[in-house]
């Protein structure tokens, strides 16, 4: 019931996001009440699978509703800046551009060009390895192939780097 009524309403949306939109329209506290609510939840669920392509686990609310070719949660409606969120294939389930990592913080000192990745589709947690010469991602502690760079090398470019 609560699944047919929201998608009734949402059709008649235009530049909102789902989360805002829902928000206005039912007014801050019923939204809040709402948001913990298990029909709730599975109506937005369901919205997200009906209305986007790729929709994967969202790591800001633990929905799967996001929306992961357009870039926000049809749930708690994150939506990360350009280049905020890096992205790479999962070697487990084999989604392309399924795997995020925090490219924002990623070449900070003491990171040795890492952060822990999440896979929003099958939930792996690995480790993302970015090359800040060249650009290149790869898993850190998996395969290795001759081909990777590494902290302090870049393979691609055949050049030594310091931090
Ligand atoms: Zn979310
Ligand atoms: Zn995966
Ligand atoms: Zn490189």
């Amino acid at each position: 019931m609560v699944r047919v009524v929201l998608c009734l309403l949402y059709d008649n949306y235009e530049e909102k996001k789902p989360a805002e939109y829902f928000e206005e329209l039912l007014g801050w506290d019923f939204y809040r009440t709402l948001i913990n609510d298990k029909g709730y939840i599975r109506a937005i669920q369901q919205l997200a699978k009906e209305q986007a392509k790729d929709v994967g686990l969202c790591p800001i609310c633990g929905r799967i509703a996001y929306s992961i070719e357009d870039e926000f949660c049809y749930f708690c409606n994150v939506q990360p800046l350009e280049d905020e969120w890096g992205r790479t294939e999962c070697i487990v389930c084999g989604r392309k551009n399924s795997v995020i990592y925090d490219k924002m913080n990623i070449h900070l000192g003491g990171n040795h060009h890492s952060m822990p990745g999440l896979c929003q589709h099958c939930d792996a947690h690995p480790q993302i390895f970015e090359c800040p010469i060249c650009g290149q991602m790869h898993w850190l502690y998996s395969d290795t192939y001759d081909w990777m760079c590494y902290d302090g090398h870049c393979t691609t470019q055949g050049v030594d780097y310091k931090d």
